[in-house]
């Protein structure tokens, strides 16, 4: 009995739950957006659009190029949120959900008595009709069976809309061999790049690959591991943690010896350090702080934080902190996040404010990636020269010192806030709710 876990992804997500609730736009090619605007991004497309090759991602402007007829729809996050949590509902009448994974995406491990195939599969149709019947008719879902997570997710996308698929114990590695790498989740186009420096450019190339080389990919001993052993079907747990903190510290130079000053930086290098977080996918649970004086013994403090890894929660609890010390003349400033513990241990924040905040930090972080860590910014980093004198600072600059409410992405009012500079506040929620709607591949190089 090697099944040991039940992946459900409902398919077009946003554009079902609006089919479900319009009977005008049934089986019609629509385009869930964020604002109505040819600038902005589709979020989600429903299966007769899909047809017309558009998904989420592709800009409005594109999309009515590619289907005539396609119609446009502004999203409405509150019913999306809503409607999860009717499905959870439903399917916890089948069987209970061990993790919900994203708003459209739910684990649940299987019990010893329904690790057959025949019972698994039993249980799949089941929560299929009870979404159908409790939910809508509309909404349709991808279960995937297997031996662990990672091959449930890859059965769950194998066929969409509507699919059901099994992977057994008995049929690895042959099963997977036909499958591009892209389509294990965990392989984004990062991971990809690193695997084809490897002269890994296909599945069978990575199935044959031995844990060592698997880990000089991964860059860590311990994932290599994990990953060659879940391409075998092993139910592994999440690898604990090596790494133990984040963190950057600098002496600042004597122009910015005051407290303003003293401030901005902390903020730049708490910006960078969990930059980093987000990168290497870790959460931290502790934050803290350390200045050194010109004339007085340093200071340090540190505090607990239910696990955390975007910026905002971060700074709102540096601030905190930074009001507790001395008023000195400060000479170096920094910066630490510790108790880290893996993104696959933390239970995913979802839909309500920590899930916003996280979805704006990781905008962010693309922003930074593809323009400088100067494009976007906490209002009160403003005017600091940049630390790394590689970053060259640039034009555009957005100023975030409050975080805009997106069950409000769609309004005219946030975008007008930056409307003077290229990259508007506008742009930046289009890409959050893009990134809200979009797989969250973990890249994972370190363990
Ligand atoms: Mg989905």
């Amino acid at each position: 009995m090697t099944l040991r876990t039940l992946l459900l992804d409902m398919n077009s997500y946003f554009a079902s739950v609006e089919q479900q609730l319009r009977p005008e736009l049934r089986d019609r090619p629509i385009a869930v957006v964020p604002v109505v605007a040819d600038t902005t991004c589709c979020i989600a497309a429903s299966y007769e659009a899909k047809k017309f090759g558009i998904k989420t991602g592709t800009r409005v402007s594109d999309a009515k190029k590619m289907c005539r007829g396609l119609k446009i729809v502004e999203a409405r996050p509150r019913l999306y949120v809503e409607t999860h949590h009717r499905i959870v509902e439903a399917v916890e009448s089948c069987i209970p959900v061990s993790t919900v994974l994203s708003i459209d995406e739910m684990e649940c491990r299987l019990w010893d008595n329904e690790r057959t195939v025949d019972d698994a599969v039993r249980m799949a149709k089941l929560i299929k009709e009870t979404i159908r019947r409790d939910i809508g008719e509309f909404l349709c879902c991808s279960i995937g069976l297997a031996p662990n997570r990672l091959l449930a997710k890859l059965a769950a996308d194998w066929h969409k809309p509507n699919g059901l698929t099994v992977i057994l114990q008995e049929e690895l590695p042959q099963r997977l061999l036909s499958l591009p790498l892209r389509a294990f989740s965990g392989i984004g186009s990062r991971m990809e790049q690193r695997l084809l420096k490897a002269g890994i450019k296909t599945t069978p190339q990575f199935c044959e690959q031995t844990p060592q080389q698997l880990a000089k990919v991964w860059g860590s001993k311990l994932l290599g591991e994990v990953w060659w052993r879940r391409l075998r079907g092993e139910d592994v747990v999440d690898p604990p943690t090596k790494r133990r903190s984040v963190g950057h510290s600098n002496v600042l130079p004597p122009q910015m010896r005051n407290d303003m000053d003293a401030k901005a930086v902390m903020l730049r290098l708490l910006d960078k350090a969990a930059m980093r977080l987000r990168r290497i996918d870790y959460w931290a649970g502790t934050i803290s702080l350390r200045i050194d004086y010109l004339d007085r013994e340093s200071w340090q403090v540190q505090r607990e934080l239910s696990h955390c890894q975007d910026t905002t929660t971060l700074v709102r609890a540096a601030y905190k902190l930074w009001k507790e010390k001395p008023s000195d003349t400060p000479l170096k400033v920094g910066v630490t996040l510790s108790n880290l513990v893996s993104s696959n241990n933390v239970a995913q924040p979802l839909f309500d404010e920590d899930r916003k905040l996280n979805a704006l930090s990781t905008a962010m972080d693309e922003l930074k990636e593809r323009f400088g860590l100067q494009v976007v910014q906490f209002a009160e980093m403003h005017g600091t020269q940049p630390l790394d004198p590689k970053q060259a600072p640039t034009p555009d600059r957005i100023a975030f010192n409050h975080i805009p409410d997106i069950s409000n992405a769609g309004s005219k009012k946030a975008a007008s806030q930056t409307s003077s500079s290229k990259l508007s506040s506008h742009q930046l929620l289009d890409q959050m709710a893009a990134l809200l709607n979009s797989q969250n591949a973990t890249e994972n190089l370190e363990g």
